[in-house]
């Protein structure tokens, strides 16, 4: 007698597929396809979180998010060239994700080597397929407007490390921004994502300077094409899920709870994909107007007067959300980052 389960394929085990397998209700079976070996996988990311926000996220998955902390945040500089601004956090902290993501798929069926191409995948016998590919976005049709951030970073080790919390740095124009997230034990990752490339050569230096042991270096660009730019979410058996669709913060090129967020959206609408639909539309409405901001800004044609409603249902949304984001968001602060830069 065969089983009357839903089979369901997973194609990519980033945050996203490794959360994704660890939501589904029992009446789903699934297997997971990853296009990098097991050796060769890993989660290129700066392992930045909101913990207070994360954590219920991760123990609705079965996990204890407090074991994979490596840094607390408390402040973090925001350096303007001319100006430093101090933001308070209030539980902004680095974590291990590759640790979390990589214990999150233990006991799971997953194909390592696997890449799985579109429309459909190939995959036989399945009722869904969910493209949780991220920036591939390997099995659902590429969209027209995608907004990418071309991002690098080191991962790195030395007795030398000249802060103690986070910094950011933002590019003018806003076209991106250079950070360093600590790691606890004299390590950090230290990298940049801009429109424009400028951090080329930064993070060498930096190396040099600080007398540092590279550990990894890695990257990728960022999608922040906001899920309402991303249509379709899908197509045939297909479903798109994580930043495959667009679930990218982007003012802060932040995707780990979004990614997550979105999963939880897909599984309270398995077998409804209309209702998917809806549900991601709305949860991610504020960052299309955010996108709309950075577009602006990037193509020179940002003007207060004209954007400041976008402006200010962003700073409200910053405003109520402080342990999503971990991080205060004050007036005065958010003017000068916004409008000086
Ligand atoms: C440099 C950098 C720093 C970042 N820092 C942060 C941060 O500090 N905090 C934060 O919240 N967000 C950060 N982000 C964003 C965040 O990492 C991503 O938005 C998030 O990981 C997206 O998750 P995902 O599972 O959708 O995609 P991914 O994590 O990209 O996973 C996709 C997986 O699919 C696999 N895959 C791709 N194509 C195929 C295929 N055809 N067949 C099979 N497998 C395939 C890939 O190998 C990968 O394992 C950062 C991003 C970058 C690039």
């Amino acid at each position: 007698m065969g089983s009357s389960k839903m089979r369901l394929a997973v194609v990519g085990t980033g945050v996203a597929g490794a959360y994704l397998l660890n939501r589904l209700p029992s009446g789903v079976d699934a297997e997971a396809f990853e296009m990098r070996t097991e050796k060769n996988w890993y989660t290129v990311c700066a392992w930045g979180t909101s913990q207070p926000f994360i954590t219920d996220l991760v123990k609705e998955a079965g996990f204890n998010f407090d074991d994979y902390v490596l840094h607390k945040g408390k402040r973090m500089l925001v350096d303007l060239g001319d100006e430093e601004v101090e933001i308070p956090l209030r539980g902004l902290v680095t974590y291990d994700k590759h640790r979390l993501t990589e214990d999150m798929l233990k006991g799971k069926k997953v194909h390592w080597g696997a890449q799985i191409k579109g429309p459909n995948g190939n995959l036989q016998g399945f009722d869904q397929v969910v493209d949780a590919t991220g920036l591939h976005r390997s099995l659902l049709p590429k969209v027209e407007e995608d907004l990418v951030i071309p991002s690098f970073e080191v991962q790195v080790k030395s007795k030398e490390l000249p802060y103690d919390d986070f910094v950011i740095k933002p590019y003018p124009g806003l076209t991106g921004y250079w950070w360093y997230f600590p790691l606890g034990d004299g390590m950090a990752h230290v990298g940049a994502g801009d429109l424009l490339g400028r951090y080329r050569g930064e993070m060498d230096e930096f190396v040099k300077k600080y007398h540092c042991e590279v550990v990894r270096r890695i990257g990728r660009p960022v999608r922040v094409t906001p899920p309402k730019l991303m249509e379709p979410f899908f197509d045939g058996k297909v479903v798109g899920v994580g930043e495959s669709i667009g679930t990218v913060y982007p003012m802060l090129g932040e995707g780990i709870i979004p990614s997550m967020q979105c999963v939880n959206l897909f599984v309270d609408h398995i077998g409804d994909v209309e209702g998917y639909r809806k549900a991601v539309l709305d949860h991610y409405a504020i960052y299309a107007k955010v996108y709309e901001f950075i577009k602006a800004k990037v193509e020179g044609r940002f003007s207060l007067m004209k954007m400041w409603p976008t402006l200010l249902s962003v700073f409200m949304h910053m405003r109520r959300n402080t342990t999503r984001y971990g991080l205060e968001t004050r007036p005065g602060d958010f003017y000068k980052i916004v409008t000086r830069m």
